[in-house]
């Protein structure tokens, strides 16, 4: 069954208006350079210090305003008697998986959403171009096994995993601070709505429904808070963000833009580090199309089936939006130099993972004639979902049957099964 978010047309529109905050008692957070001056001229401050609020907040990432000293003294108590905050969302709980990621519910008014830290990436998407994690990367190892924390400073052992000089592969180490010229890598998975209406059947999010869109402080809230808890330092550390969490980013695009643009804008982010993944909204594709490559991430396509009639059995957006629809639309794109088309699939047993699928597969992306690339995820169990994991020898068939014929394949390394961080398993599982 079709959600009815996603039944109609003016149903999308409705879900796609942005819900910023504007009131005085509401967050800085989440409010671009020129929002924030114009709050400071509303009291009658120059424009300028729009700028210093912008700096403090998402440069330092200062969560109090008495700790903006570029403000003077008298200026930060008047506009906290205001009622004036920063406002950003904060980690609330945190667990750790035996392999090093790390799923924190982060607080979103009076919900949570989920968050994903990987330290090395999952060797499917890396965001940067790269397509998968390099042979330098050591792998972290003396982790403990399905620990949840209750808000607090991070576990050294977790911090990521750093490269202690790119040049020289093999040197990298683990570290606890910000060692001058070192840098880690990691990939975030970011949410954008708490829950989800698309209702893909393979999915545990989809259980919750959607409750709510996220705003753009609420989904740029995410990175600045987990870059905080990692002392991630922005233009050392190489950090990917994939828009992949809860929710479906194109059934809330003007905020998931504006986050987007902050994160780039203000926080100084590349959005070639950035991927936003879409289960195939057509008129959000149309509408990211138009995007300045400046600010647009690059694009997954969550496909997961060889053809429409296995589509709409898992994915029951398909019967809305159909494979050569999403296909037509995705060409719209101006792809920048050497960007690729990701198309995530997802290996169910039985269903999707067999070898003609493979080859069906491999004629679908050769048919769009786009630069692409597939990334295979083997499904991650979840409660109540009726599907079954694919074996290993399935899934190295598939993934060697597909790149037989050409496609540039990878195989995404399953992260944080037993927190249920994986891909398709993000569920509030504790109330925050
Ligand atoms: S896979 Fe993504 S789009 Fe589909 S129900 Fe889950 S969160 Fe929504």
């Amino acid at each position: 069954m079709l959600s009815p978010a996603v039944t109609g047309e003016s149903q999308l529109v409705s879900l796609d208006s942005t819900n910023q905050p504007g009131g005085s008692g509401s967050p800085l957070f989440g409010l671009n350079q020129q929002a924030l001056a114009a709050r400071m001229a509303a009291i009658g401050e120059p424009g300028w210090r729009g700028k210093q609020l912008t700096e403090a907040i998402y440069r330092q990432r200062l969560t109090d305003l008495n700790e903006i000293t570029t403000l003077p003294k008298p200026l930060r108590r008047r506009i906290a008697a205001e009622g004036w905050q920063v406002g950003r969302p904060s980690i609330v709980q945190v667990f750790q998986s035996v392999d090093g990621t790390e799923r924190y519910l982060v607080k979103a008014g009076e919900q949570t959403v989920e968050t994903v830290w990987m330290p090395e990436g999952d060797d499917g998407e890396a965001g940067d171009g790269s397509d998968s994690t390099d042979s330098r990367v050591p792998q972290v190892s003396t982790l403990r096994p399905g620990i949840t924390i209750k808000l607090g400073a991070p576990d050294p052992s977790h911090l990521g995993t750093r490269d202690s000089d790119e040049s020289q592969p093999g040197t990298g180490h683990h570290s606890t601070g910000a060692v001058g010229g070192n840098r880690f890598r990691a990939t975030i998975c970011v949410s954008s709505q708490v829950g989800c209406a698309v209702n893909c059947q393979f999915c545990l999010t989809a259980k919750l429904g959607l409750q709510r869109n996220l705003t753009a402080g609420e989904i740029a809230g995410q990175v600045i808070s987990v870059f905080d808890r990692h002392a991630v330092e922005v233009g050392r550390d190489r950090v990917n963000l994939v828009f992949m969490g809860m929710g479906e980013p194109f059934l809330n695009f003007a905020n998931f833009m504006a986050a987007v643009r902050l994160l780039v804008e203000e926080v100084g982010l590349s959005p070639r580090r950035m991927t936003v993944s879409t289960s195939g909204i057509v008129p959000g594709i149309e509408r990211f199309a138009q995007e300045s490559p400046e600010v647009r991430p690059k694009l997954a396509i969550s496909l997961n089936a060889p053809n429409d009639r296995i589509r709409e059995e898992i994915m029951p957006i398909n019967r809305k939006w159909p494979i050569e629809a999403v296909m037509d639309a995705v060409r719209q794109v101006q792809l920048r130099p050497r960007e690729r088309i990701t198309f995530e699939y997802v290996l169910l047993a039985g269903i999707t993972d067999q070898p003609e699928h493979a080859r069906e597969v491999a004629r679908l992306v050769r048919r769009t004639g786009l630069p692409a690339k597939v990334n295979l995820i083997a499904w991650n169990p979840g409660p109540g979902i009726a599907y079954t994991m694919p074996q290993p020898e399935a899934v190295e068939k598939f993934r060697a049957t597909l790149a037989g014929e050409g496609i540039p394949t990878y195989l995404r390394k399953p992260r944080g099964r037993d927190i249920y961080a994986a891909c398709g398993q993000l569920k509030r599982t504790v109330e925050g």
